[in-house]
């Protein structure tokens, strides 16, 4: 058996600033740091931080006034900030930039007079932050079959923003029904879906066109790990999501022969390398031979921390 590894795989920036956001709010105020929902989508992530200090809640209303709380990654609405000021919380906002940006132009557009619609999974907490940013009422489209079920108000110019975390390739295919349908609608075209999504599904693309069989190791929440899996399986190759290495299912390794068998993994923005080392490491006990990292984007992304947290307690 050989195991492959794309590259890029794994911890992005935004979820790289947002870890270390809570922990520097840990390390200047001490337990309890409450943070408004999953801090990234990680069950490891979340239990590390919580062994911490830091308590996951998914409602503020019952929080101490004075309270330290961090919001996630994915960005919340206007709404949550709202009540984070009115509760009297000291808050921290750890969305990612590259969320922020879209927040940012889902309000350019709404200032622009237009009718917005946002590309986009229901429920999805980036989903729900930035729909409530946008200061109007927003129409999700999840699906190309949403587009023809649309009932918008007439006499409005129309504008889409996407979720940072979706497939390129359905993406394209929602926006090009949106165009048909709506030809003057416009929108930023695919680059709401940020860099470190586009990374890892060419790399997935490319780790499947070597291998039998891909492992994604990522969160049954995880967005862009979902999709990861949905990439390499759209390309003909057997694809699970596995949470960790005791996810590995025996019936997966045999095909088409235990000793010429490839196995390719790669991991979700939000999954943590120890994860991975672990599922190789599960992989090699299993006769696998050398490990082989395929070549790909380099990525030297930083994202800066929040003023007030710039410099470490020393
Ligand atoms: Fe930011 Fe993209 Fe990472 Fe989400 S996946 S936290 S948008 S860099």
């Amino acid at each position: 058996m050989q195991v492959v590894l794309a590259q890029p795989r794994g911890f992005c920036a935004g979820v790289t600033r947002a870890i270390e956001i809570v922990e520097r709010v840990l390390e200047r105020h001490g337990a309890p740091v409450y943070v408004f929902h999953e801090i990234v989508h990680n069950q490891w992530v979340v239990n590390d931080l919580r062994s911490r200090g830091a308590v996951f809640v998914d409602t503020l209303a019952h929080l101490p006034a004075g309270s330290q709380v961090v919001f996630s990654a994915h960005g919340v609405s206007a709404a949550v900030v709202a009540q984070a000021q009115h509760l009297g919380l000291h808050s921290v906002d750890a969305t990612c930039p590259l969320v922020n940006k879209v927040h940012q132009q889902a309000q350019r557009f709404v200032r622009q007079g237009r009718t917005l619609l946002m590309i986009g999974h229901a429920g999805h907490e980036e989903v729900v932050g930035t729909m409530g940013q946008a200061g109007a009422p927003v129409h999700l489209v999840s699906q190309v079959g949403d587009v023809a079920a649309l009932n918008l108000p007439t006499g409005k110019p129309l504008a889409y923003v996407t979720q940072t975390t979706l497939s390129l390739d359905d993406t394209r295919d929602i926006i090009a029904a949106l165009h048909a349908r709506y030809p003057d609608i416009v929108g930023p075209e695919v680059d709401d879906i940020c860099y470190a999504t586009q990374n890892r599904q060419v790399a997935v693309r490319a780790l499947a066109a070597q291998v039998d069989l891909v492992l994604v190791v990522g969160a049954r929440n995880s967005s862009n790990s979902n999709r990861l899996r949905e990439v390499a399986a759209h390309d003909g190759v057997p694809a699970h999501l596995v949470q960790d290495a005791s996810d590995i299912r025996p019936e997966w390794l045999r095909a088409p022969a235990l000793d010429t068998l490839r196995v390719g993994v790669t991991a979700g923005a939000s999954t943590p390398e120890v994860l991975v080392q672990e599922v190789v490491a599960a992989l090699r006990q299993r006769h696998a031979g050398p490990v082989v990292q395929l070549a790909g984007v380099r990525e030297d992304t930083r994202f800066r921390l929040p003023v007030q947290l710039a410099v470490p307690v020393v």
